[in-house]
């Protein structure tokens, strides 16, 4: 750290993902694909995932050679072991794992079957700990990864009518917390981002077109604007990085300053 020059190196240094290969679940749209975009440019290889060929082709295209995919629905939870061999014996290990896949659905607590809730945690909630746990076995052994959560505001507050969402994505805040304490020693970080309100097809179907809601949302974001999903790519890049080497079990808001309070 002894000249301007060496400063830089550095700085260009640690937020790189040079020759790390990761997944990121759900990828070939919305949030997943401005995180793949924002770690193929940062050096990584990725592979994403998704139930649709045809948006997993197209978002491949676009990313260029350090991208591939692999189609799979994380829901079919007993697939999910053989989904990390595919890749690993394809593309690499995998360093970074994003877990980005998710539904939501909006009915008032008293209308959501049970159907409907086992469907929202199933998706949410137990397909992410059945993939963390296949990919995580092979980072505990080499000693090296980092995992990655997408979380919500709504497992921050009380909002009405997401209680299956809610619950699921409180239940992936609490796993953040048990899983960066067991794997500490090891070496494999785990964190959380809590996105506000991004742009994306899931912010579109939950605000409907109704202009009411939209200023509601507004108003409750100090920075009074909606998120892009390339503010949640590149925080990915810095949790993923070497740049947050002592950051671990946290859960990282990138919500435009909704979580100052509603
Ligand atoms: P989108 O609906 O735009 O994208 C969801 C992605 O997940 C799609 O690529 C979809 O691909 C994939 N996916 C859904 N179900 C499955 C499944 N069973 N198996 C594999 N892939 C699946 O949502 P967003 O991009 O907005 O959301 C991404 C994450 O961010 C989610 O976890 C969401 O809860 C979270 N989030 C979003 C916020 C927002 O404002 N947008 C706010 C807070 C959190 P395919 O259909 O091809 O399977």
């Amino acid at each position: 750290m002894d000249s301007i020059e060496n400063n830089n190196s550095i700085f260009a240094n640690i937020f790189s993902l040079n020759g790390k290969i990761a997944l990121i679940t759900g990828g070939g749209s919305g949030i997943g694909f401005d995180i793949a975009e924002c770690m193929v440019a940062s050096g990584a290889t990725v592979v994403i995932t998704g139930r649709r060929e045809f948006a997993l082709k197209e978002a491949t295209d676009k990313l260029g050679k350090n991208a591939h995919y692999v189609v799979n629905d994380v829901t079919e939870l007993d697939k999910l072991e053989g989904l990390v061999t595919e890749i690993e014996s394809r593309f690499g290990t995998i360093d970074i794992l994003v877990n980005n896949a998710g539904i939501n659905m909006k009915k008032p607590a008293l209308e959501v079957t049970d159907e409907d809730f086992n469907r929202i945690i199933h998706t949410n909630l137990s397909a992410v700990f059945t993939l963390t746990r296949a990919v995580a076995k092979g980072m505990v052994a080499r000693q090296s990864g980092s995992i990655l959560m997408i979380s919500s505001m709504a497992a921050y507050y009380g909002i009405d009518r997401v209680v299956a969402y809610a619950a699921s994505k409180s239940g992936v805040e609490g796993m953040v917390k048990v899983l960066a304490s067991e794997f500490s020693k090891f070496n494999v970080r785990i964190n959380a981002i809590a996105p506000g309100f991004i742009e994306t097809s899931m912010m579109k179907t939950a605000m409907g077109s109704d202009p009411d809601r939209m200023n509601r949302a507004l108003n409750r974001t100090p920075m009074a604007k909606f998120g892009k999903p390339a503010d949640i790519g590149w925080a990915a890049v810095f949790l993923a990085s070497e740049a947050a080497a002592y950051i671990t079990g946290a859960s990282l808001p990138v919500d435009g300053g909704n979580s100052i309070g509603f």
